[in-house]
């Protein structure tokens, strides 16, 4: 197996939203903890930019079509969270770029191809981005657009997207809502932006059962997130046996994030990226990871890189030890309706 792979590209840094919390600053903060520490031994690479046809596999000609011509007129807003700078056309290909070689990396057979995990470093982030519409700081759907490629270019049979951003990723729950290819499973904060993913919606048609959403109260911490993963993720994952494993991994359910109220630790993540990683080890499946959220820079940066140490690690990492939390047991009962009872 090839050593980890990690995607970057400055195009990232010329998105360009002024004093906006989703800002070039994350990707500064982020790859300096990540230098300090010679990037953890990770192989870095260039993202490329991703093509026409992988970005429209997901999104309409038209939604491509908009966001070039508005930062090709100077940029402006698509909606009061939502702004482009002229460079934010050429950052969306590269965000989606890296997802894809995300993929590439995993599942292609070249030189530094067959890692065992790899991660795209990059904003905009992307799961809010619905087919056909940019919001919440999002333009194309970067982990949706992985998930098609891996299933266009390689035939993947079934992908699991397990999104931890504290916000609940409408976009991916949208564009997967009535298939069973891609199970798209998101714990979030709830109520809070955008206001979707009640734990009622489960997907829709052959959809039915492979949406699957793990709305938490605010002031969740590590027990509960952590507990959703262990007994609620991680069967689930067992059961549906995806051949490839995407994180949609943001970093807002920080206790020191501004954006939400949630209160994961550093220890908190590395735990969930631990139980993630001993998932895909489990089903003999590689692990991608796409950065979405995150807005408290120092928090942002111990986070992703704790998560990094553990994905990429040689030696798996214990599986963590959590008791069943009362919201994880009420969804396994509610998961009961469509999956097996975890042994
Ligand atoms: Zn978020």
């Amino acid at each position: 197996m090839a050593a980890p792979v990690l995607f970057r590209h400055p195009s990232s840094l010329e998105h360009d939203t002024g004093s906006h919390p989703e800002s070039a600053r994350r990707i500064v903060a982020i790859e300096r903890a990540l230098s300090e520490r010679d990037w953890l031994g990770w192989n870095v690479r260039l993202s490329p930019a991703a093509t026409r046809e992988q970005i429209g596999a997901v999104h309409p000609p038209e939604h491509i079509d908009r966001i070039e011509s508005l930062c090709g007129r100077g940029g402006g807003m698509i909606d009061m969270d939502t702004l482009v700078s002229p460079g934010s056309y050429e950052a969306a290909l590269h965000a989606a770029g890296g997802a894809v070689a995300v993929v590439d990396a995993l599942l292609g057979a070249g030189e530094g191809a067959s890692a065992r995990c790899a991660a795209s470093l990059h904003r905009p982030p992307g799961h809010h981005a619905e087919r056909g519409q940019a919001m919440g700081f999002c333009l194309f759907a970067n982990a949706a657009i992985a998930a098609q490629h891996a299933i266009d270019a390689y035939g993947v049979r079934r992908v699991l997207i397990f999104d931890w951003d504290v916000h609940h990723g409408n976009g991916t729950n949208a564009i997967f809502h009535e298939r069973d290819d891609v199970l798209f499973c998101s714990i979030h904060q709830s109520p809070l932006y955008p206001g979707t993913g009640p734990a009622s919606d489960v997907g829709r048609g052959a959809g039915e059962g492979f949406t699957v959403n793990l709305p938490v109260p605010g002031g969740s911490g590590d027990d509960v997130f952590l507990s959703h993963v262990e007994h609620v993720v991680r069967p689930l994952a067992r059961a549906y046996a995806p051949d490839l494993v995407l994180l949609s991994a943001g970093y807002d359910a920080h206790a020191d994030d501004p954006l939400a109220g949630c209160r994961v630790t550093d220890e908190g993540f590395a735990a969930m990226a631990a139980s993630m990683r001993a998932c895909a080890d489990e089903l003999g499946v590689p692990l991608g990871l796409v950065l979405e959220g995150g807005y408290e820079l120092a928090a942002l940066s111990r986070s992703f890189v704790a998560t990094l140490e553990v994905v990429g690690a040689d030696a798996a990492p214990p599986a963590p030890v959590v008791a069943v939390d009362p919201l994880a047991l009420r969804a396994q009962e509610r998961l009961a309706a469509y999956w097996p009872a975890p042994a």
